[in-house]
């Protein structure tokens, strides 16, 4: 098989795998037990924080266990923005989010918010100057995502907290498809929270992390025991917890060489596809997620091309496997304008570290074939 969907999910790291299996086995104590038999989850737990903290030049109290992505999301914006109703109900964010980051602005609407989403350009990218435009003094929370998850577009987030901050608005970065695969450090960056989910980078599925700059005021998201100092109750998973640390730890040491692999490995992919007599046209912008390639193919459609080479056992997707089952434009192609005649025939290609040259090689053949067929 060829498993082209890295931005759906990645294959857990081996040692990731194997640090997390006495947890699931032998050391199953509860790590907010009193008696010695907890010890040793407590302080896997302990040290997991302080690798993720230093993954991201974070302290490790500023660094929360959820669930993945989606909590971390709904948490940051609904948790940042609800605290400061009575200084305004104003939110931006961008109009290619992810849909935990549009739902739970959808969510605060229907509570009295008033949502900007701002318009992309082209490639995808928000422009620093159309936020500024848009902040008012009512603005509580500007949520901008650090890479597109369909076109790979990152963005230029040093410029858009620094505008943000000139309001004392809060930025809140999702930073899913990003963690792990581009560096990143929160306190240069000037990110007041943080989005993470440990299945992107080659961690366990389930499992995720919001980190909140000390001082930021939110609001506790699960109620009960005093996990996370109180602000995300309930039992840690300490198995998951333990698997995402080492993965992001490995991702990290390893990040360069993924990167320099991964840039060779699409370039020989478009470079292959371009050979072959199919039009197509590549989305996002040049300041890409390693790996990522985001095509639309003329007078195709998505959705049959994604089909067709299910039967070859290469698994791509059409926009973001999320809103993939719906036959709809999505909302990220939308929002950049890809021409009509090209927009159906999207699909996303995101290759990652265990691909071979050979998979892109076979990858670019099976696809102009496919196309080839499909005009016929
Ligand atoms: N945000 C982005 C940008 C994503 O790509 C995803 C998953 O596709 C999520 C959030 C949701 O993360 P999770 O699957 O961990 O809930």
């Amino acid at each position: 098989m060829i498993y082209a969907d890295n931005a759906a999910t990645t294959k857990l790291d081996l040692d990731a795998y194997e640090l997390m299996i006495p947890f699931l086995l032998d050391e199953y104590g509860n790590a907010s037990s009193q008696y010695s038999f907890a010890g040793f989850a407590k302080k896997a737990i302990i040290n997991s924080r302080n690798s993720i903290a230093s993954g991201i030049n974070s302290d490790p109290d500023e660094i929360f266990f959820t669930s993945g992505g989606t909590e971390s999301d709904n948490w940051a914006i609904k948790g940042s923005a609800l605290i400061r109703k009575d200084k305004g109900k104003h939110i931006i964010t961008s109009s290619i989010e992810h849909h935990a980051v549009l739902e739970s602005c959808a969510f605060l609407e229907f509570l009295g918010f008033d949502i900007t989403y701002l318009p992309v350009d082209k490639e995808g990218y928000v422009k620093p100057e159309v936020l500024k435009k848009s902040i008012r003094p009512e603005t509580v929370l500007v949520s901008i995502m650090f890479a597109n998850n369909e076109i790979g577009t990152i963005q230029k987030i040093k410029e858009l907290t620094s505008v943000t901050h000139l309001n004392g608005s809060l930025f809140h970065c999702d930073a899913v498809q990003a963690v792990g695969h581009l560096p990143i450090d929160v306190k240069q960056l000037g990110i007041d929270l943080l989005s993470a989910s440990a299945h992107k980078f080659n961690g366990p599925k389930g499992v995720g992390f919001l980190f909140i700059k000390k001082g930021t005021k939110v609001l506790n998201w699960a109620s009960g025991g005093k996990q996370e100092l109180g602000y995300r109750a309930g039992t840690e998973n300490v198995a998951g917890i333990v698997g995402m640390a080492k993965a992001l730890t490995n991702n990290i040491r390893d990040l360069q060489k993924n990167e320099d692999y991964l840039n060779k490995l699409t370039d020989e992919f478009v470079f292959r596809l371009s050979k072959y007599n199919v039009d197509f046209i590549i989305n996002g912008g040049l300041h890409r997620l390693p790996g990522n390639v985001n095509l639309s193919f003329r007078n195709c459609e998505g959705e049959v091309l994604l089909h067709r080479l299910d039967l070859h056992k290469m698994f791509v997707s059409t926009g973001s496997a999320c809103t993939s089952g719906k036959a709809m434009l999505s909302h990220v192609i939308q929002a950049i304008g890809t021409p009509g005649e090209y927009a159906y025939g999207t699909i996303r290609i995101s290759f990652g570290k265990d691909n071979s040259r050979q998979d892109v090689i076979l990858l670019a053949e099976t696809i102009a074939k496919i196309v080839e067929s499909l005009k016929k």
